[in-house]
């Protein structure tokens, strides 16, 4: 249930009905914009009557919500969420450009694309060192050296870091290390893993399960605003379909259809959606134009010989391609590229 307060109410009468709604057992999550005063109530309300709050004449109108997910709901939060990594913004028209190999593999490697995709203009620089591979044979990446690596390459670039956390067991490493955590397609709804990162503040990219729903994804997000920490950032990445041609399907549909349920901002990581090289620049400029405040791409300086997700990476040089369209179609769009 939400309540919407009349512009101009005194903070004591807010104050006052803030007061009612926790006496029937409630929590508020309070939205306040220039114009409005919203107070989300979350808890049971299936007992509450609105009438009790319409009769005051400090309501505007009282609202049922539908959804199961409150505190990512675009109901409780009317205006698009920001999200600043260190001064660096993504959403609410800032779009954001996170790039980078999949996994960190060497110095040398780590380096070299770093100060690539820096000077092509990214914003943020991605690297696995925890790496979630469907056989245990396969590279499992470099671990807690790999995020020594990464902070190397941030002292040299500048930029900030994004790496996949998939254990509670390294979570405080990555809290003192890592400025965005990721929570991978596989951990989606590992819940235990959620609640813990929502007990930090360090913004977390959230990605859809490889066969969730858009509602199965926000309720994901929803357990960590729950927790406390509400600098979430959902990505797109594909989801299993009957269509094998692409490594997933990139539901781009999802991104309008996200941006109305929820403030939070949505990226879209075109490489593990196609999982093709060539797919990546149209799939990049598609989700820009539906709407993305951002996209994570994987790029890699040997893709031939790539530890991991080398047919999906693209070069150095055609990623600087990629920068140039996306910015002519951020200046269209009326979007801010963060670089
Ligand atoms: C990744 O970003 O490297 C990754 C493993 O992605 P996903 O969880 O989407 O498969
Ligand atoms: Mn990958």
């Amino acid at each position: 249930m939400i309540i919407v307060m009349k512009p101009g109410t005194s903070l004591e009468e807010i104050e006052r009905l803030k007061g009612k709604v926790l006496s029937m057992g409630c929590e508020i999550h309070e939205s306040t914009g220039v114009n409005y005063h919203i107070l989300g109530l979350i808890g049971n309300t299936s007992n509450i009557d609105s009438d009790t709050f319409l009769a005051m004449e400090s309501v505007e109108k009282v609202i049922h919500v539908q959804e199961p997910f409150k505190k990512v709901n675009r109901l409780f939060h009317p205006e698009d969420s920001v999200i600043d990594v260190h001064g660096r913004k993504i959403g609410g028209g800032h779009f954001a450009v996170i790039a980078g190999p999949c996994s960190v593999e060497s110095e040398e490697q780590i380096l070299q694309i770093a100060e690539e995709v820096k000077a092509a203009g990214a914003g943020f620089l991605r690297g696995g060192a925890f790496k979630p591979r469907s056989s245990p044979y396969s590279f499992q990446g470099l671990r807690e050296d790999g995020l020594d690596l990464l902070k190397l390459a941030r002292a040299k670039t500048g930029l900030p870091i994004v790496s996949e956390l998939m254990s509670t067991e390294h979570l405080s490493r990555f809290v003192e290390d890592v400025d965005i955590i990721q929570i991978g397609a596989r951990n989606m709804q590992n819940f235990e893993l959620l609640k813990e990162v929502g007990k930090i503040q360090t913004p977390i990219i959230l990605k859809r399960g490889l066969s969730s729903t858009i509602e199965e994804l926000l309720l994901a997000a929803e357990y960590i605003l729950a927790h406390g920490n509400e600098n979430v950032i959902l990505c797109e990445r594909g989801i299993r379909t009957f269509e094998t041609y692409t490594r997933n399907t990139l539901d781009l549909g999802a991104i309008p259809v996200i941006k109305r349920l929820s403030h939070l901002p949505v990226i879209v990581d075109p490489s593990h959606a196609g999982g093709l090289w060539w797919l990546v620049e149209p799939m990049a400029k598609a989700a820009l134009v539906a709407g993305a405040d951002g996209v994570m791409i994987e790029v890699h300086n040997d893709p031939a010989n790539a530890k991991c997700d080398g047919q999906q990476s693209i070069k150095p040089e055609r990623f600087k391609d990629l920068m140039n369209s996306l910015r002519q179609l951020a200046t269209i769009d009326n979007k801010i590229v963060s670089f």
